[in-house]
């Protein structure tokens, strides 16, 4: 299905050839010809529109991060900020390193019931909805792909899987929104939103309008080709800028990869950025002859890079924090 592309600039595999006629990645049986492929010879989900149905509210609800756009419900959300579905697929509980009151080595474990936060209005809450459900399939799916290849067995078939890059980047988005407003110190009830400052402007335009910062979205962290250990494990961690304490982004270790979001790139340094794969095509683990992955679609003009990664020892376990 895919053929192996050459290295180019930066790092990465480029141009995983689509066969038309093969069945759609997505799985729905079909052939791709007949199915997600699109205009440029890609497989790409398209985005549902996350703008809530109807005539604009003109309501502004205090409590909600999206109220800039004037379109809230008069109701807020109690619903998980991070949706059970999706904690299903990672885990009950999530770990959360890298608060500014925490100490290098510390952790907090978050269960899914502190995880209620009142930070959307329904409207917004609802309209977002999408992302968790694409999310909790893209776990799901990696969690397949990596729970097979770690064990032994003489089949060669590849399992890909089509998935939506777009959704995982504002999924992050979501979860860097939530992370900010809700998640605190126990004892002292310390919020990011206390210490740090966010551009909601920029939130609203990247969820409704596509608009984003320079070098802004999704990376991939870590060397192409690099080893990878099959872990379970999901932790997040927030990346702030300490000298301005500008809130940027989120940084997540899920299933052994680092993926890093940002949506403020005000306080960034100059790139290049050595390590980091912007909005990977693919996300590929290799075992011996077997090679399993997902396939993330982007919009048209995206440049295609494929991320390989080799079963085998990990990389050595970087701290989970903001440098
Ligand atoms: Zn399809
Ligand atoms: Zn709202």
């Amino acid at each position: 299905m895919l053929q192996d592309g050459k290295v180019i600039e930066g790092g990465g595999e480029a141009k995983p050839m689509v066969d038309v006629k093969a069945s759609c990645l997505c799985g729905s049986g079909q052939p791709a010809e007949k199915c997600h492929l699109d205009w440029d010879g890609r497989l790409r989900k398209q985005m549902p529109s996350l703008t809530p149905p109807g005539a604009i509210t003109k309501f502004s609800h205090p409590s909600c991060y999206l109220r800039g756009t004037q379109n809230c419900s008069e109701d807020i959300s109690r619903e998980h900020y991070v949706s059970k579905s999706v904690l299903d697929q990672i885990g009950s509980t999530l770990r959360v390193t890298g608060m500014p009151w925490l100490g290098v080595d510390e952790a907090l474990e978050t269960s899914v019931a502190s995880l209620t936060a009142k930070i959307l209005c329904s409207r917004h809450n609802e309209t977002l909805g999408p992302l968790d459900q694409e999310a909790a399939l893209i776990f799901g799916k990696l969690r397949l792909a990596l729970t097979d290849l770690d064990r032994k067995t003489l089949s060669r078939k590849p399992i890909l899987h089509l998935v939506s890059g777009e959704m995982l980047e504002l999924w992050m988005l979501k979860v860097a929104c939530g992370i900010f407003y809700s998640v605190g110190g126990v004892e002292n009830g310390q919020r990011l939103s206390a210490v740090s400052k966010i551009d909601l402007d920029k939130v609203s335009r990247a969820f409704f309008e596509d608009r984003w910062d320079e070098r802004a979205g999704l990376y991939f962290r870590g060397d192409i080709g690099q080893g990878f250990k099959v872990s379970l494990d999901v932790a997040v961690a927030p990346l702030r800028d300490p000298e301005t304490a500008t809130y940027c982004g989120v940084r997540m270790e899920l299933q052994g990869m680092l993926l890093d979001f940002l949506f403020d790139s005000s306080t960034t340094g100059p790139w290049p950025w050595p390590g980091f794969t912007r909005r990977p095509s693919e996300l590929i683990f290799q075992r011996g002859p077997r090679t399993h992955g997902l396939v993330l679609s982007w919009p048209p003009g995206t440049p295609d890079i494929g991320v390989r990664l080799k079963h085998g020892k990990g990389p050595p376990r970087e701290r989970l924090s903001f440098a």
